[in-house]
């Protein structure tokens, strides 16, 4: 577990869980998105806000470092209450809630507009730290898409695995797009048009060879998604969930610790997946 402090100016200055949340509902326009979790407050601990944690997922772990941290709020990308999760408050998921309740300790969480974010986001975020610029969108259709095209400086997938590795601290998991030999020729080409999308985005990888990418990162992988990279001619990066998503949360707590003049620590539950 590592902990940065974003901490600004020390002071006694405290905010109710409503003024937060409403800044970054505003902040990321939380509302425009149609997703599979509520984003925003999903847990009023019921005291003003004078202290926040941040981390990727709110784990118990990460709400055992809070109370520690004496925080007030955490704020996450991965929260609560997913379309299609049994809604009774019992087992791991009762005891998360209680424990949060019993500390007074407020849960923010921003899902798809965390993603999505064109300078806090995750894939902003993402592409800043492999020296990529976002050019578009992976489905430009939609209203308020998430996934992103983006360019490098063009350059070979061993180039890119020792960008990725450096930017994250781990080796993502290269597919060669090698399968179809007729492609041979633009298979070998360098890499410099790529689909970025954090998470367990990996089915996005033919959308990504549909908008002519080189190659797809994202965090996770699954076993079809090998044959689509060799069949499409299209690279594929599986470098982590957990690691691809470290950026955005940091990033609004960075946002949230300026504006309102708080102490927020991101705290990094360790997680190799
Ligand atoms: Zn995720």
């Amino acid at each position: 577990m590592t902990a940065n402090h974003t901490t600004a100016e020390s002071n006694n200055q405290n905010i109710s869980v409503q003024t937060l949340t409403q800044f970054c509902d505003d902040y990321l326009s939380a509302s425009v998105f149609k997703d599979y979790a509520p984003n925003g407050l999903q847990v009023d601990g019921g005291r003003p806000i004078q202290r926040i944690v941040t981390g990727v997922t709110a784990c118990e772990a990460l709400i055992d470092a809070a109370i520690a941290d004496n925080a007030d709020a955490i704020m996450v990308h991965h929260g609560y209450f997913w379309k299609g999760e049994p809604a009774p408050l019992t087992g791991m998921k009762g005891r998360r809630i209680r424990k949060l309740m019993q500390h007074g300790i407020s849960m923010i969480g921003y899902h798809l507009p965390l993603d999505a974010h064109p300078i806090t986001g995750n894939n902003a975020r993402l592409a800043d730290m492999l020296d990529m610029t976002i050019t578009g969108a992976l489905y430009p259709a939609e209203s308020h898409p998430v996934g992103n095209i983006a360019t490098c400086t063009p350059q070979s997938a061993d180039s890119l695995i020792a960008t990725i590795t450096q930017a994250l601290g781990r080796t993502p998991l290269h597919i060669a797009a090698e399968y179809n030999s007729s492609k041979d020729a633009e298979n070998n080409r360098p890499i410099k048009r790529v689909g970025i999308c954090t998470g367990g985005a990996q089915d996005m990888i033919e959308q990504a060879a549909t908008m002519g990418c080189d190659a797809f990162i994202s965090g996770e992988i699954s076993e079809r998604t090998t044959h689509i990279a060799r069949e499409l001619g299209i690279d594929y990066f599986a470098c982590g969930h957990h690691a691809t998503e470290r950026g955005g949360i940091q990033a609004l707590g960075e946002i949230v610790a300026q504006k309102f003049g708080l102490p927020v620590t991101f705290i990094d539950i360790d997680n190799p997946a």
